[in-house]
Order: structure tokens, then sequence, then C-alpha cells
């Protein structure tokens, strides 16, 4: 690894499990903890690099650091008999039949397909279903470059982390954009294409010129969204990188073309901001001319509390970027170590939104992408027959549905719509939408 000045690494190298012992080193990584991570990194996909392990992890906080949570397994993410059966085969190498089918039946257990992914959402054409594509809302389409089907660390609460550990039912994956093109020509209402991994800012300059370039042939697409957590956890993708400059010229390209190039950005708390290189990255995203909209998902033991989320909410205005979205995890992974429930979540978003300036409330939240659209939690309304949930469509499969409220009695465990009895009223059609099935799936 080399380090510049200004604390920069020049090149990428990602260390996975075979480098805990290079980590325990170079940074004070407990034992226990470098343990722990070998153990459940059988299960969950464990990455992390240079930047992260130096720029954002707080050493000195360790385990409760957000940072650290954020990237490295943590024993409470698995029930006491699955740590007991890695444990036990601790010694034995990785492909021991034994180790294999004991992580295949843990990984099963921790919902590694959560519903609707491949069923709903994948177009068909004459040959079948496009590979690499979803088109769940009208006017967006999800596009998965193959070679952007990684990230330049994981998250531990990552919804697609079965993807990352070999799972190919779970791979949405194009190897170009030609059935891409052919969906958008056949579908002119389509007017956004979300380019999404993995991360799709791992590709170089090169790989990611040949997915999107021909884009700017149709027409009909307007606005260009590339979601990546790369300002977060490598933003010398923007600064430094040998093709730095070569993907600002691109992003120029795109918005020279007319289009609006929106970088979904990821981030999950405020000190992804706070390094001068993620500023430097931002600065120079932006000064492409394209918009960066920031979201991520409300995680215990990460950002569940409202000064995290205000803090982070400020530092992205105070950045020139827009607050987008606060989501709710999906049910997926090791969800019982981070699941807030909807009851917490509306006061930590609630709490945080008031403490905002009015530019910044372009924030929207708590959000769960269902299988019927993106509801959002508008608040708790008191009515003489009980306390309720205020929640409304904020996007919607079928688009009639966009706007639509509906209620559902206050519960304080609930984490996710399937747990609520929602309640459409007089809304038929609404009300069909969600006894239809309101699961967790992809956006
Ligand atoms: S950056 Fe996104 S896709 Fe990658 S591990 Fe994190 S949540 Fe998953």
């Amino acid at each position: 690894m080399h380090l510049t000045v200004d604390g920069t690494t020049t090149r990428f190298r990602a260390y996975g499990p075979r480098q805990l012992d290079d980590i325990a080193r170079r940074y004070p990584l407990p034992d226990a903890a470098r343990e722990t991570v070998r153990l459940l990194s059988r299960v969950l996909p464990f990455r992390v690099n240079e930047y992260v392990l130096s720029e954002l992890v707080d050493w000195t906080r360790v385990p409760d650091d957000p940072m650290y949570q954020l990237v490295f397994p943590q024993a409470g993410m698995l029930d006491e008999a699955d740590l007991g059966v890695l444990r036990r085969l601790a010694g034995r190498r990785d492909g021991d039949p034994e180790v294999v089918a004991a992580v295949r039946e843990i990984r099963e257990r921790l919902n590694p397909h959560p519903g609707g992914q491949q069923e709903l959402n994948v177009p068909r054409d004459d040959s079948g279903p496009v590979p690499g594509l979803q088109h769940k809302y009208r006017e967006t389409v999800l596009y998965f470059p193959g070679q952007g089907q990684t990230c330049h660390t994981y998250c531990t609460y990552c919804f697609r982390w079965a993807q990352f550990v070999g799972d190919a039912d779970l791979r949405f994956a194009a190897r170009g954009p030609a059935g891409l093109l052919r969906h958008l020509r056949g579908h002119p209402d389509v007017s956004d294409v979300l380019v999404t991994g993995g991360d799709p800012m791992v590709m170089t300059t090169e790989r990611l010129r040949g997915h999107l370039e021909p884009l700017l042939d149709v027409p009909t697409v307007r606005t260009v969204r590339i979601g990546t957590k790369s300002p977060a956890y490598w933003p010398q993708r923007f600064v430094s990188d040998s093709d730095a400059d070569d993907v600002l010229r691109l992003f120029e390209r795109v918005v020279q073309s007319g289009r609006t190039l929106a970088v979904m950005a990821h981030l999950s708390h405020p000190r992804e901001l706070a390094t001068p290189l993620a500023q430097r990255a931002l600065e120079r995203i932006r000064a492409t001319g394209a918009v960066v909209y920031c979201q991520a998902p409300l995680i215990g033991h990460v950002n569940d509390n409202a000064a995290t989320w205000s803090g982070l909410w400020r530092a992205e205005l105070a950045a020139g970027l827009v607050p987008y979205y606060m989501f709710v995890a999906r049910d997926t992974g090791p969800h019982a170590y981070y699941r807030v429930p909807l009851a917490r979540a509306v006061d930590i978003f609630q709490e945080a939104y008031r403490e905002l300036p009015g530019l910044a409330r372009t924030v929207r939240g708590p959000v769960m992408s269902t299988t019927v659209g993106k509801v959002v939690v508008d608040g708790v309304e008191h009515l003489p027959e009980g306390r309720y949930f205020r929640l409304r469509l904020l996007q919607a499969r079928d688009p009639r549905l966009v706007g639509r409220p509906f209620r559902a009695p206050w519960s304080p465990t609930a984490a996710w719509v399937d747990e609520l009895r929602c309640e459409a009223g007089a809304d038929e059609a609404l009300h069909a939408a969600l006894t239809g099935g309101a699961r967790a799936e992809v956006a």
C-alpha cells in the first residue's frame, strides 16, 4: 500500500478474511474480534480496504464504533447454535464437505432471497428473462452491469449479501447493454435508468463507458442514475485513481448530452463525509454537472439515533448534496442484529427532521421498498379508537396508487409492512395491492 502526502492511497486493494492477520498487525483489531470475523466470514461476506481501515474506522471505539459495525461481521449476527457449529468446524478447510453443508444451512436460515426479486421484477422478451435488468416502476429500469457486481467494501447489512458469497440465484448481471437497449426501445415511457450493483464504480472508466454511452443514443432516456457507495468507501475513484479524470469526463459527457446525471450516493454515517478526500471527490463529481442524491438504511449499531441522521443530512446539505431517502432495512442476512422497529424509526426520523434547515427537508423516510411500492411511514396518529401508523405509497408498481394514504394499528415491535395489519378503508385498488403481498424486495 502506498500513501501520498494527503493520505490518499494510490492503488485500490481489497482485504478479505485471508488478510485478517495483516489487518491485525497494522490496526488494533482485538484477537477475539479477529477470530469472530474469521468465523462469521465463512457465512457472511467480508471485504474492506485501506481507506476504510485508516480513515473511517475509529479504532479507539472498537467494537462499538459505527464504521466498524458497518463493515466487520459481529458475533451477535448469528445465533449461539450456529456460532457453535462454526467454532467446532473452525480448524477445517473451506472445501470440507461438512463445512460446506453447515455454511449452506446457516445461510438458508438468513433469508438470502428476500421475496420478489427474481419473479416479479425481471422483464422478459421473446427469448425469456432479460439478464441484468429489473423493471418495477413504469418510468425506471434498474440495470446491473456484470463487471460491477462487487463493492470497494461490503456492508454487514447489505440486502444483496448472498450474491457476494457466490449465490448465483441472486446475481443480476448483464454482459453488456444490448438487452437493456432493446428493452428501452420497446418501452419509450422509461425515462430513468438506474445503473446499480454491487457498485458500478468498481468498474474501470473504460468498462463503465461501454455501459453508459449507448444510453445516450436512446432519446427517451432522460436521467441516468448511478447507485454507488464509492464516495464513502473509495473516494480515490474520483480523485487519484489512474482513470479518475476520465470518469469525470464521462460524467460530463452524460450531462452535456442534455440528460440529468444523478449519483445516488449511499451514505450511512456523517463520518463518511468528514474526510478531505470524500469532500474533494464530491466536489469533483458535482463540478461535472451531476446531482448527488443521498440515501441509506436505518441500521441498529450504525446509525440508529436522531443525532447521527441530523448530522448526516446537515453534512450532505453543506456539501451541496440532496438528502433523499432514509430506508428501513430489509429482512435478510443478520437482520435480527440490526433491525429497528418502525415505531422507533419514525421517532428517529422525525426528531432528526425537526432539527434540519428547510433545504435539507428534501429527505423522505422511513421508507420500505415493498412488492407494492415504496411505503413511507408518515407518522403516528392518536385517534379515539387507538394509535395508528400513517402510511403512504411514495412510488408504486401500479402508477395509479402513487400517493395513496393508508393506515395500520401502531405496533412497538413491527419492523416491516408485512408485520402490520394495513387498512386501506374504502380504497379497493389499494386494498387489493396490499393484500396481494407487500413483502421485502429489491427496489
Ligand atoms: S455498498 Fe451497497 S451493494 Fe455494496 S455491500 Fe454495501 S449495501 Fe451492499
